[in-house]
């Protein structure tokens, strides 16, 4: 039998594909590339904001007008009634039970109508990875209960894997030829909480793995790493980790802060990001930003903006205020579209240039890279990768992807360095 699988969202979902892919070969499946030739289809979904929903919701409708078999993992599939409304059939994983896909995908190539609820270790599960890219979960689950995310919802309990287990699978992946490893989580930072011990003792251990490989460490929230600022920062001075660091603070205002439930102060992001560069002058900060939350002033809103022009991000992942259902936000009235949408667009031009600014000063400079795919073809850059502060380059002249290479950074523009192999 042929089972299609597709995911959406984050980098832990990408991962716990990874293991299902693993798990369904396990069992005699074929994974198949194209959904056109599957027996089954399974999504893995996000539910993070209300458009992403809504492309998964009509792409369910659209598999099931094809008569397709469904299997809808993921944290969609806690909104069992609007997956039904859209296709009776569907089979459903909860993020917790990724270790049932195969049982799951039999039911749905039986047109059996089941749903997978029971959390289940997913240590030992086996897992498919592309080389050179490994992503490793960590931990799911946070410690933290921030008044518009429906990710806690999907993934309410704090869940950690052993340190052993981690290292044992980065030093799988070495021998399999990754030579990029990313430890993702939806909080790295609560990592260990719930197993007696923490982020800063299991990054000790899995820095000690022998290899040519580089790590990069998902999303943080700043209260945790400001807790553990110093080890992390000396343990970041390890060539292995990429000196780049993802701070989602949400918001410049610290009054909506306190409004969105969020263990951290702005303060406390301001902080970190000043430790973090003056130990590393170079690192790439990334942040997360919600614009127009509904307690959002104009003057909040402008603190948002001072506060980037201030620390200038390297990266802000920018998002408008959706409101989720049985989110405490989705109590709250929501301010008028177009006021959201203008201060998006205002914040989303200073990110840009900001981004452009920050990145025109590698111009000249020579840097490491490591080649991770082939370009898009579009243009002449055949070659992309990142440099050691996680800052995508593309680069011209010969390569080969895992390579490391060495480059002049002839150009740039917000997003993206381009340089040419020396
Ligand atoms: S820390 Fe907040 S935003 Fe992040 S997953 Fe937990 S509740 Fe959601």
């Amino acid at each position: 039998m042929k089972v299609y699988l597709e995911t959406y969202g984050c980098t832990l979902n990408q991962a716990d594909s990874d293991i299902m892919g693993g798990i369904l070969r396990h069992a005699g499946f074929r994974v198949a590339r194209r959904p056109g030739g599957a027996d089954v289809v399974v999504l893995n979904t996000c539910t993070v904001k209300g458009r992403t929903e809504n492309k998964i919701i009509s792409r369910i409708e659209a598999l099931g007008k094809q008569g397709k078999r469904i299997v809808v993992a993921g944290c969609l599939s806690i909104n069992k009634k609007r997956v039904r409304d859209a296709c009776p059939e569907a089979v459903l994983v909860h993020p917790g039970a990724v270790s049932f896909i195969a049982d799951a995908v039999r039911d749905a190539a039986a047109g059996k109508i089941a749903e997978y609820r029971e959390r289940a270790a997913k240590e030992g599960l086996p897992r498919i990875f592309t080389k050179p890219i490994l992503r490793i979960p960590i931990q799911e689950g946070c410690v933290g209960n921030c008044h518009f995310c429906q990710t806690k919802l999907a993934r309410p309990y704090l869940m950690s894997y052993s340190p052993g287990w981690i290292r044992s699978w980065v030093e799988e992946g070495v021998r399999k030829g990754a030579k990029e490893i990313q430890l993702t989580g939806m909080d790295s930072g609560a990592y260990g909480l719930d197993i007696g011990t923490d982020l800063a003792a299991l990054l000790g251990e899995v820095r000690k793995v022998k290899g040519d490989v580089r790590i990069r460490l998902g999303m943080i929230n700043p209260g945790h790493a400001k807790k553990m600022l110093p080890k992390l920062l000396d343990i970041f001075e390890d060539r292995k980790f990429y000196k780049f660091f993802h701070l989602p603070v949400q918001t410049g205002s610290e009054k909506v802060r306190k409004e969105m439930n969020r263990a951290h102060s702005v303060a406390d992001f301001r902080a970190v990001v000043r430790a973090i560069r003056k130990r590393f002058p170079d690192a790439c900060i990334s942040t997360d930003i919600i614009v127009g939350y509904p307690t959002e002033t104009e003057s909040d809103f402008l603190e948002t903006v001072r506060l980037v022009k201030e620390v200038r991000p390297d990266i802000v992942n920018l998002s408008k205020f959706a409101s989720r259902r049985g989110t405490k936000a989705a109590e709250l009235r929501e301010i008028a579209t177009d006021i959201v949408k203008r201060r998006s667009t205002e914040l989303s031009a200073i990110v840009r240039m900001v981004g452009a600014e920050k990145n025109r000063e590698y111009e000249g400079r020579k840097m490491e890279m490591l080649v991770l795919e082939k370009g898009n073809g579009k243009q002449e850059y055949g070659w992309k990768g990142r440099a050691s502060n996680y800052k995508q380059v593309c680069v011209l002249g010969k390569a080969k992807i895992g390579e490391r290479v060495d480059a002049r950074i002839i150009g740039s523009n917000h997003g993206s360095l381009f340089g040419k192999r020396i």
